[in-house]
Protein backbone atom coordinates (compact mmCIF):
# COMPACT_ATOMS: atom_id res chain seq x y z
CA UNK A 1 0.00 0.00 0.00
CA UNK A 2 0.91 3.70 -0.92
CA UNK A 3 2.61 5.92 2.13
CA UNK A 4 0.48 8.66 3.40
CA UNK A 5 2.64 9.40 6.44
CA UNK A 6 6.50 10.06 6.62
CA UNK A 7 8.09 11.10 9.42
CA UNK A 8 11.89 11.88 8.91
CA UNK A 9 14.12 13.01 11.78
CA UNK A 10 11.63 14.40 13.95
CA UNK A 11 12.79 16.05 17.12
CA UNK A 12 11.04 17.96 19.43
CA UNK A 13 12.73 19.21 22.17
CA UNK A 14 11.42 20.94 25.64
CA UNK A 15 13.66 24.15 26.76
CA UNK A 16 13.63 23.90 30.40
CA UNK A 17 15.58 26.11 32.59
CA UNK A 18 17.78 23.12 33.97
CA UNK A 19 18.52 22.40 30.26
CA UNK A 20 17.40 20.89 27.06
CA UNK A 21 14.90 17.42 27.39
CA UNK A 22 15.48 15.78 23.71
CA UNK A 23 11.80 13.83 24.00
CA UNK A 24 11.83 13.11 20.30
CA UNK A 25 15.43 12.84 18.96
CA UNK A 26 15.47 11.72 15.92
CA UNK A 27 11.97 9.40 14.64
CA UNK A 28 11.94 8.13 11.42
CA UNK A 29 8.25 6.12 11.00
CA UNK A 30 6.39 5.49 7.51
CA UNK A 31 2.36 4.99 7.92
CA UNK A 32 0.55 2.99 5.05
CA UNK A 33 -2.62 3.28 4.02
CA UNK A 34 -4.89 0.81 5.58
CA UNK A 35 -2.50 -0.36 7.95
CA UNK A 36 -1.96 -0.62 12.34
CA UNK A 37 1.02 0.26 13.58
CA UNK A 38 1.87 0.01 17.37
CA UNK A 39 4.18 2.74 18.77
CA UNK A 40 5.56 1.15 22.07
CA UNK A 41 7.87 1.84 24.61
CA UNK A 42 8.08 2.64 28.37
CA UNK A 43 6.48 5.92 29.30
CA UNK A 44 8.67 8.59 29.11
CA UNK A 45 10.22 7.61 25.70
CA UNK A 46 8.86 9.57 23.65
CA UNK A 47 6.24 8.47 22.18
CA UNK A 48 3.37 11.24 22.88
CA UNK A 49 5.31 13.56 22.33
CA UNK A 50 6.46 12.22 18.76
CA UNK A 51 2.41 11.76 18.02
CA UNK A 52 1.76 14.94 18.71
CA UNK A 53 4.61 16.39 17.08
CA UNK A 54 3.46 14.79 13.84
CA UNK A 55 0.23 17.15 14.12
CA UNK A 56 2.07 20.28 15.11
CA UNK A 57 0.40 19.83 19.22
CA UNK A 58 3.14 20.70 20.64
CA UNK A 59 2.56 23.32 23.58
CA UNK A 60 5.66 25.41 24.76
CA UNK A 61 8.05 24.75 26.37
CA UNK A 62 8.08 22.33 24.07
CA UNK A 63 9.27 22.84 20.41
CA UNK A 64 9.32 21.21 17.26
CA UNK A 65 13.46 22.05 16.23
CA UNK A 66 13.72 19.96 13.12
CA UNK A 67 12.46 17.53 10.63
CA UNK A 68 10.02 16.83 8.41
CA UNK A 69 6.26 15.18 8.73
CA UNK A 70 4.64 14.74 5.07
CA UNK A 71 1.15 13.97 4.81
CA UNK A 72 -0.51 12.81 1.31
CA UNK A 73 -3.08 15.18 0.24
CA UNK A 74 -5.13 15.49 -3.11
CA UNK A 75 -2.96 17.46 -4.45
CA UNK A 76 0.70 15.59 -3.39
CA UNK A 77 2.65 16.05 -0.16
CA UNK A 78 1.92 18.71 2.37
CA UNK A 79 4.85 19.28 4.98
CA UNK A 80 2.87 19.49 8.53
CA UNK A 81 5.78 21.53 9.90
CA UNK A 82 6.30 24.07 7.58
CA UNK A 83 2.50 24.27 5.51
CA UNK A 84 0.76 27.34 6.30
CA UNK A 85 -2.14 27.03 9.62
CA UNK A 86 -5.07 26.89 6.87
CA UNK A 87 -3.22 23.62 5.28
CA UNK A 88 -1.88 22.32 9.00
CA UNK A 89 -6.23 22.85 10.14
CA UNK A 90 -7.67 21.18 6.89
CA UNK A 91 -4.83 17.83 7.76
CA UNK A 92 -6.00 17.54 11.09
CA UNK A 93 -8.89 15.95 11.57
CA UNK A 94 -9.69 15.30 7.84
CA UNK A 95 -6.60 13.33 7.14
CA UNK A 96 -4.91 12.39 10.13
CA UNK A 97 -7.11 12.65 13.48
CA UNK A 98 -6.36 11.94 17.28
CA UNK A 99 -7.58 10.18 20.17
CA UNK A 100 -6.10 10.79 23.96
CA UNK A 101 -6.15 8.85 27.13
CA UNK A 102 -7.87 11.28 28.92
CA UNK A 103 -11.03 12.49 26.73
CA UNK A 104 -12.03 14.57 29.73
CA UNK A 105 -9.06 16.87 28.24
CA UNK A 106 -9.98 17.32 24.60
CA UNK A 107 -13.95 17.88 25.32
CA UNK A 108 -15.54 21.05 26.29
CA UNK A 109 -17.06 20.23 29.43
CA UNK A 110 -19.41 23.56 28.57
CA UNK A 111 -20.67 21.87 25.30
CA UNK A 112 -23.22 19.18 24.88
CA UNK A 113 -21.34 16.10 22.59
CA UNK A 114 -23.24 16.25 20.18
CA UNK A 115 -22.88 20.22 19.57
CA UNK A 116 -18.88 19.12 19.78
CA UNK A 117 -19.54 16.84 17.22
CA UNK A 118 -21.12 18.51 15.08
CA UNK A 119 -19.37 21.66 15.63
CA UNK A 120 -15.74 19.16 14.58
CA UNK A 121 -18.12 18.35 11.07
CA UNK A 122 -18.54 21.95 10.39
CA UNK A 123 -15.46 23.30 10.37
CA UNK A 124 -14.38 20.86 7.85
CA UNK A 125 -17.00 20.09 5.26
CA UNK A 126 -19.42 22.49 3.48
CA UNK A 127 -22.45 20.52 5.47
CA UNK A 128 -25.76 22.29 6.84
CA UNK A 129 -26.15 22.06 10.53
CA UNK A 130 -29.04 19.54 10.48
CA UNK A 131 -26.93 17.85 8.46
CA UNK A 132 -23.68 17.63 10.22
CA UNK A 133 -26.37 16.85 13.33
CA UNK A 134 -27.74 14.07 11.66
CA UNK A 135 -24.29 12.44 10.57
CA UNK A 136 -23.47 13.13 14.67
CA UNK A 137 -26.11 11.03 15.89
CA UNK A 138 -25.12 8.36 13.31
CA UNK A 139 -21.62 8.19 14.56
CA UNK A 140 -22.26 8.56 18.13
CA UNK A 141 -24.55 4.85 17.04
CA UNK A 142 -21.32 3.55 14.97
CA UNK A 143 -18.90 3.55 17.73
CA UNK A 144 -21.96 2.05 19.76
CA UNK A 145 -23.38 4.77 22.35
CA UNK A 146 -26.72 3.26 23.06
CA UNK A 147 -29.53 5.95 22.36
CA UNK A 148 -27.14 8.13 20.51
CA UNK A 149 -30.00 10.90 19.85
CA UNK A 150 -30.82 11.19 23.40
CA UNK A 151 -26.46 10.75 24.18
CA UNK A 152 -25.96 13.61 21.65
CA UNK A 153 -28.02 16.40 23.94
CA UNK A 154 -25.44 15.07 27.21
CA UNK A 155 -22.46 16.94 28.55
CA UNK A 156 -19.29 15.24 29.14
CA UNK A 157 -19.41 14.58 32.58
CA UNK A 158 -22.74 13.05 32.40
CA UNK A 159 -20.97 10.22 30.87
CA UNK A 160 -18.74 7.28 31.92
CA UNK A 161 -14.80 6.87 30.65
CA UNK A 162 -16.08 4.46 28.48
CA UNK A 163 -18.64 6.22 26.85
CA UNK A 164 -16.68 9.31 26.67
CA UNK A 165 -13.74 7.72 25.00
CA UNK A 166 -16.45 6.17 22.39
CA UNK A 167 -17.56 9.47 21.72
CA UNK A 168 -14.27 10.90 21.29
CA UNK A 169 -13.70 8.14 18.73
CA UNK A 170 -16.59 9.52 16.76
CA UNK A 171 -15.33 13.02 16.88
CA UNK A 172 -12.09 11.44 15.36
CA UNK A 173 -13.64 9.66 12.69
CA UNK A 174 -16.30 12.94 12.04
CA UNK A 175 -14.31 13.67 9.24
CA UNK A 176 -13.42 10.60 7.31
CA UNK A 177 -9.95 10.73 8.77
CA UNK A 178 -6.92 8.14 6.47
CA UNK A 179 -5.36 7.58 9.83
CA UNK A 180 -6.60 7.77 13.41
CA UNK A 181 -3.81 8.37 16.21
CA UNK A 182 -4.72 6.76 19.03
CA UNK A 183 -2.73 7.86 22.14
CA UNK A 184 -3.16 5.17 24.85
CA UNK A 185 -6.83 4.92 24.30
CA UNK A 186 -7.32 2.52 26.99
CA UNK A 187 -4.99 2.92 29.15
CA UNK A 188 -7.08 5.47 31.74
CA UNK A 189 -10.21 2.30 32.06
CA UNK A 190 -11.64 -0.49 33.89
CA UNK A 191 -10.01 -4.15 31.69
CA UNK A 192 -13.55 -4.68 30.45
CA UNK A 193 -14.21 -1.21 28.85
CA UNK A 194 -10.03 -1.40 27.79
CA UNK A 195 -11.06 -4.35 25.41
CA UNK A 196 -14.53 -3.30 24.26
CA UNK A 197 -12.55 0.00 23.13
CA UNK A 198 -10.12 -2.13 21.39
CA UNK A 199 -12.44 -4.17 20.22
CA UNK A 200 -14.38 -1.41 18.66
CA UNK A 201 -10.74 0.77 17.16
CA UNK A 202 -10.16 -2.99 15.44
CA UNK A 203 -13.95 -2.97 13.48
CA UNK A 204 -13.83 0.76 12.71
CA UNK A 205 -10.56 0.30 11.04
CA UNK A 206 -11.30 -2.76 9.20
CA UNK A 207 -14.98 -1.06 7.80
CA UNK A 208 -13.40 1.75 6.44
CA UNK A 209 -10.38 1.33 5.76
CA UNK A 210 -7.76 3.74 7.47
CA UNK A 211 -4.41 3.35 9.23
CA UNK A 212 -4.11 3.27 12.52
CA UNK A 213 -0.75 4.57 14.65
CA UNK A 214 -1.79 2.94 17.99
CA UNK A 215 0.23 3.99 21.06
CA UNK A 216 0.81 2.05 23.34
CA UNK A 217 2.96 0.85 26.63
CA UNK A 218 1.26 -2.34 26.45
CA UNK A 219 2.61 -5.07 23.83
CA UNK A 220 -0.31 -7.35 24.55
CA UNK A 221 -2.07 -4.56 23.04
CA UNK A 222 0.25 -4.26 20.36
CA UNK A 223 -0.11 -8.42 19.58
CA UNK A 224 -3.70 -8.10 19.26
CA UNK A 225 -3.96 -4.95 16.77
CA UNK A 226 -1.31 -4.19 14.61
CA UNK A 227 0.52 -5.20 11.42
CA UNK A 228 3.33 -3.72 12.01
CA UNK A 229 5.41 -1.74 15.30
CA UNK A 230 8.13 0.62 16.12
CA UNK A 231 9.56 0.31 19.46
CA UNK A 232 10.75 3.38 21.18
CA UNK A 233 13.47 4.14 23.45
CA UNK A 234 14.44 7.84 24.75
CA UNK A 235 13.19 9.65 21.62
CA UNK A 236 14.10 7.57 19.06
CA UNK A 237 12.67 4.37 16.96
CA UNK A 238 15.27 1.69 18.01
CA UNK A 239 13.70 -1.01 15.58
CA UNK A 240 10.68 -1.12 13.38
CA UNK A 241 9.10 -4.33 11.74
CA UNK A 242 6.40 -6.75 11.01
CA UNK A 243 4.92 -7.32 14.33
CA UNK A 244 4.77 -10.93 14.47
CA UNK A 245 8.71 -11.09 12.90
CA UNK A 246 9.65 -8.67 15.76
CA UNK A 247 8.07 -10.27 18.60
CA UNK A 248 9.07 -13.62 17.04
CA UNK A 249 12.82 -12.73 16.44
CA UNK A 250 13.64 -9.14 18.25
CA UNK A 251 17.01 -7.76 17.07
CA UNK A 252 17.37 -4.85 19.56
CA UNK A 253 18.22 -5.60 23.16
CA UNK A 254 15.91 -3.17 24.16
CA UNK A 255 12.65 -5.24 22.64
CA UNK A 256 14.24 -8.23 23.92
CA UNK A 257 14.02 -7.22 27.20
CA UNK A 258 10.18 -5.34 27.06
CA UNK A 259 8.94 -9.06 25.68
CA UNK A 260 10.56 -10.97 28.42
CA UNK A 261 9.00 -8.86 30.65
CA UNK A 262 5.81 -9.80 29.80
CA UNK A 263 4.15 -13.16 29.70
CA UNK A 264 3.16 -15.27 26.90
CA UNK A 265 4.35 -13.27 24.26
CA UNK A 266 8.13 -13.45 24.26
CA UNK A 267 9.16 -15.46 27.03
CA UNK A 268 9.81 -19.07 26.24
CA UNK A 269 8.24 -21.41 28.08
CA UNK A 270 10.28 -22.43 30.86
CA UNK A 271 12.64 -18.64 30.65
CA UNK A 272 11.60 -16.32 33.73
CA UNK A 273 9.72 -13.26 33.36
CA UNK A 274 11.53 -10.00 34.30
CA UNK A 275 11.17 -6.12 34.33
CA UNK A 276 13.38 -4.17 31.93
CA UNK A 277 16.09 -3.73 33.92
CA UNK A 278 16.95 -0.37 35.56
CA UNK A 279 15.06 2.69 34.62
CA UNK A 280 14.25 5.29 31.97
CA UNK A 281 16.68 7.41 32.59
CA UNK A 282 16.36 10.87 33.87
CA UNK A 283 15.60 13.07 31.45
CA UNK A 284 18.49 15.81 31.19
CA UNK A 285 21.10 12.85 31.91
CA UNK A 286 21.08 11.29 28.44
CA UNK A 287 23.78 8.40 28.26
CA UNK A 288 26.39 9.39 25.55
CA UNK A 289 26.80 6.69 22.82
CA UNK A 290 23.90 4.04 22.24
CA UNK A 291 21.19 5.95 24.78
CA UNK A 292 20.25 2.13 26.21
CA UNK A 293 23.80 1.24 27.18
CA UNK A 294 23.28 1.40 30.87
CA UNK A 295 20.20 -0.93 30.98
CA UNK A 296 21.45 -3.33 28.07
CA UNK A 297 22.29 -6.61 28.82
CA UNK A 298 24.67 -6.69 25.59
CA UNK A 299 26.99 -3.73 26.60
CA UNK A 300 29.99 -3.86 24.76
CA UNK A 301 32.84 -1.19 26.74
CA UNK A 302 34.09 1.37 24.80
CA UNK A 303 31.75 0.72 21.83
CA UNK A 304 28.09 1.17 23.08
CA UNK A 305 29.49 3.95 25.58
CA UNK A 306 31.12 5.89 22.50
CA UNK A 307 29.04 5.65 18.72
CA UNK A 308 25.60 6.57 18.88
CA UNK A 309 23.92 3.31 16.49
CA UNK A 310 22.66 4.78 13.30
CA UNK A 311 19.34 2.96 12.22
CA UNK A 312 20.38 -0.30 10.52
CA UNK A 313 18.09 -1.77 7.60
CA UNK A 314 18.54 -5.82 6.92
CA UNK A 315 19.13 -8.48 6.53
CA UNK A 316 15.51 -9.34 7.57
CA UNK A 317 12.91 -7.60 4.74
CA UNK A 318 11.46 -4.28 6.50
CA UNK A 319 12.99 -4.37 9.63
CA UNK A 320 15.45 -1.03 11.02
CA UNK A 321 17.22 -1.69 13.88
CA UNK A 322 19.45 1.13 16.29
CA UNK A 323 22.21 -1.45 17.95
CA UNK A 324 25.54 -1.57 17.27
CA UNK A 325 25.37 -5.36 16.91
CA UNK A 326 22.68 -5.77 14.29
CA UNK A 327 25.13 -4.13 11.81
CA UNK A 328 27.47 -6.87 12.65
CA UNK A 329 24.78 -9.50 11.71
CA UNK A 330 24.58 -7.64 8.05
CA UNK A 331 24.59 -9.59 5.59
FE1 LIG B 1 23.10 -2.59 23.62
FE2 LIG B 1 25.27 -1.66 22.44
FE3 LIG B 1 23.19 -2.40 20.98
FE4 LIG B 1 23.07 -0.20 22.46
S1 LIG B 1 24.40 -0.55 20.72
S2 LIG B 1 21.53 -1.74 22.30
S3 LIG B 1 24.25 -0.82 24.24
S4 LIG B 1 24.47 -3.71 22.27
MG1 LIG C 1 2.28 8.96 26.73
Amino acid sequence: AETILEIRDLRTHFELEDGVVRAVDGVDLDIRRGEVVAVVGESGCGKSVMARSALRLVDRPGRIVGGEVRVRTDTGWADVLTADGRTVRSIRGARVAMVFQEPMTSMSPMHTLGDQIAEAILLHEPVTKAEARARTVELLGRVGIPAPERRAGEYPFQMSGGMLQRAMIAMALSCGPELLIADEPTTALDVTTQAQILDLLRSLQRDTGMALMLITHDLGVAAQLADRVAVMYLGAVVEHGDLADVFRRPRHPYTKALLRSVPRLGARPRERLRPVRGMVPPPYRRPDGCPFHPRCEEFMAGRCDVTVPPPVTGPEAGRAVRCLLYEETRA
